[in-house]
């Protein structure tokens, strides 16, 4: 029996997000049984759906009533074409407890203990077990889980710093239906907090993150304040202060300008690495790291810290962002990450290792936090077509002669190829930065320009393609991209990439800043001109800057360079181009033509 159009559409929708909500449970070995209630030509999508969210599924029709089936690896989802009743099932699992989602009754049983292949666990403990609408006390207490695993150990990131960055691509295959909130709490625990921890911690404070990992301790990372942060090249208000009587820190926020701001995972971490100005009898050594103990063993907040919610997002709402204020917040002298840098706890004498700045080893995990976020936001955009073309490949289209199929309209069909082409060119030359940057990890040197540069061109492009693909997909899909659960409703989570592990804007301005930089002094540096449009480019910004120095002469710096502003970005994006260019083996013979 056919429903009228308006009943159909709001099956649709209805029995796609059933079918995303169950599907998330198919790996987890969990059974789910759901009843709906459709239209059989409504089925056909969601068929579709079902296999572009990975399932081995086949539709067959049932004997009955125009009745049919859906049957994937550890799930049956049945269809049923009534309309009255809606929901109905019966359910195979074996302990069962039920959860209620979209219109739909779920049952479903939790498996196993760890065992097998890392990514094994890895997927079936945590990856799988993700579902979309989780509060951010279950995803919280999902990581911790995750974390005693072992699955990927905090000392990853330097010992098979590959296994590292394949975790986080494999996180990132769930943020179209899950959103992003765990891919950014995994990355904030695994690079941010203990990243920054292995980088800079002695042998002891060592054994401290082994420890942590061992009882699945949460952690976060406090850089960012409401004045400062990453955009102001890690520069923050927040101070602490060697009390040597005591041979203790004091670390104070002082005031709204120094609080932390957008900390992920604020509300629940029991420890976090704190960013904050070291200072010794009244002199001030700049930014260092401190890993310090936010709550106790009955996990309530110790003195000192306060923190709050940053309110609702648009999405990753299963992640917890808070603010963080510290009020003479006393942390033992052990807090302070003293691999490179410390303070002699009885005489107050600062030492420092000599040629590595701490903040430069703090900017390391900058530079894998980019690698990561490039290579989500083209997992991101990758599944989205994937997905977007099963369904439109399914979807028929009215008068298209014998192509009927949404996926053979022109416009659509030639955006296909040209993503599927820019998303496999930009995924190489992003792994090329990821090789060349886990062999400076293992050896655990800082990276060269060249390779810093080249990993900031990696995020920008990733990042604002991942955008610009799917904007454009959006607009060619009908009313396929307003459906909830199709992954278009996740793609704020390509906002949180443009301005993660430092904007995108201001790597821009970096890039071309150093470009003016070496023009202007004449050198010929790695991050130099490299080429006619480069030098061009340079060329206008200083008559520019020449221009509005001659009008006023007291301009400041910074307002003469912001007046060439489009210039500034247009020399970025030529930047941008020639590097990938270079980067990628069929561009190398090319990349010596563009030279001076
Ligand atoms: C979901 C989420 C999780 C986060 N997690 C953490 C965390 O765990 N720890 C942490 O320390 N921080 C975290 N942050 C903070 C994050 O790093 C900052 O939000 C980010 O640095 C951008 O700061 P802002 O939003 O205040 O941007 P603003 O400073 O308000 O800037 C807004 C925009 O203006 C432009 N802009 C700003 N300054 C310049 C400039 N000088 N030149 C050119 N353009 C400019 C950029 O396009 C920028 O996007 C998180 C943020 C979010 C949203």
């Amino acid at each position: 029996m056919r429903l009228p159009d308006t009943r159909r559409c709001a099956a649709d929708l209805n029995l796609s997000r059933v079918v995303v909500a169950a599907l998330a449970r198919i790996r987890a070995r969990v059974a789910v049984s759901v009843d709906v209630d459709a239209d059989a030509d409504a089925i056909a999508p969601c068929g579709a759906l079902a296999h572009a969210r990975g399932a081995t599924c086949a539709m067959r029709r049932w004997n009955v009533n125009g009745r049919r089936r859906l049957t994937c690896r550890f799930v049956e989802l049945s269809f049923v074409d009534k309309h009255a009743g809606g929901i109905s099932r019966r359910s195979s699992a074996r302990s069962a407890r039920t959860k209620t989602t979209t219109g739909a009754r779920m049952l479903f049983a939790r498996s196993t203990a760890p065992t097998g292949d890392w990514r094994e666990v890895f997927q079936r403990e945590f990856v799988d077990a993700l579902a979309p609408n989780c509060s951010y006390a279950q995803t919280a207490k999902l990581l911790r889980r995750c974390v005693r695993t072992g699955a990927v150990s905090f000392f990853d990131i330097e010992r098979n710093p590959e296994k590292f960055f394949e975790a986080h691509r494999m996180l990132a295959k769930r943020a179209n239906d899950c959103g992003p909130g765990m891919w950014i709490r995994f990355t904030v625990q695994f690079n941010l907090c203990a990243g920054t921890v292995v980088a800079l911690a002695s042998k002891s404070q060592r054994v401290r993150l082994k420890e942590m990992q061992a009882k699945g301790k949460l952690g976060c990372f406090c850089l960012t304040e409401r004045l400062a942060g990453v955009n102001s090249g890690l520069v923050v208000n927040t101070r602490a202060t060697y009390d040597r009587e005591r041979r203790l820190f004091v670390i104070d926020s002082g005031g709204d300008d120094g609080t932390k701001n957008w900390i992920s995972q604020g509300l629940t971490a029991d420890v976090a690495v704190v960013i904050a100005e070291l200072v010794v009898d009244g002199k001030n050594y700049g930014p260092h790291g401190f890993f310090v103990r936010l709550r106790d063993k009955l996990g309530r907040l110790v003195r000192g810290v306060t923190v709050g919610d940053m309110g609702a997002k648009t999405t990753g709402n299963d992640l917890d962002n808070a603010w963080v204020r510290f009020d003479s917040f006393t942390v033992p002298h052990d807090a302070l990450l003293n691999k490179y840098a410390g303070v002699d706890a009885e005489t107050g004498a600062y030492t420092k290792k000599p040629g590595i700045r701490t903040m430069d080893m703090i900017g390391q995990r900058l530079f894998t936090g980019r690698v990561a976020v490039a290579q989500a936001a083209l997992s991101f955009a990758r599944k989205l077509y994937d997905d977007t073309k099963v369904y439109s490949d399914a979807k028929k289209c009215t008068m298209r002669g014998s192509a009927p199929s949404l996926s053979n309209v022109p416009q659509l069909n030639s955006l296909y190829d040209e993503a599927y082409a820019t998303l496999a060119r930009l995924d190489s030359y992003v792994k090329t930065c990821e090789t060349e940057l886990c062999a400076c990890l293992r050896a655990k040197t800082i990276p060269p320009a060249r390779l810093v540069q080249a990993i900031a061109v990696a995020k920008i492009k990733a990042v604002d393609t991942a955008i610009e693909l799917t904007f454009r997909l959006k607009q060619e899909v009908g009313s396929y991209a307003l459906m909830s659960a199709t992954g278009f409703d996740n793609t704020d989570f390509l906002q949180c990439c443009k301005f993660a592990e430092g904007d995108s804007r201001i790597l821009s301005q970096k890039l071309a800043r150093d470009c003016f930089g070496a023009f202007t002094k004449n050198e010929h540096g790695d991050t130099g001109v490299q080429s006619e449009i480069e030098l061009d480019l340079c060329q206008r910004i200083a008559s520019i800057i020449d221009e509005q120095r001659a009008v006023n002469p007291k301009i400041g710096k910074i307002e003469a360079w912001d007046c060439a502003w489009r210039e500034v970005y247009r020399l970025a994006e030529v930047i941008c181009e020639r590097v990938m260019h270079e980067h990628t083996p069929s561009g190398a013979h090319m990349a010596a033509r563009s030279k001076l």
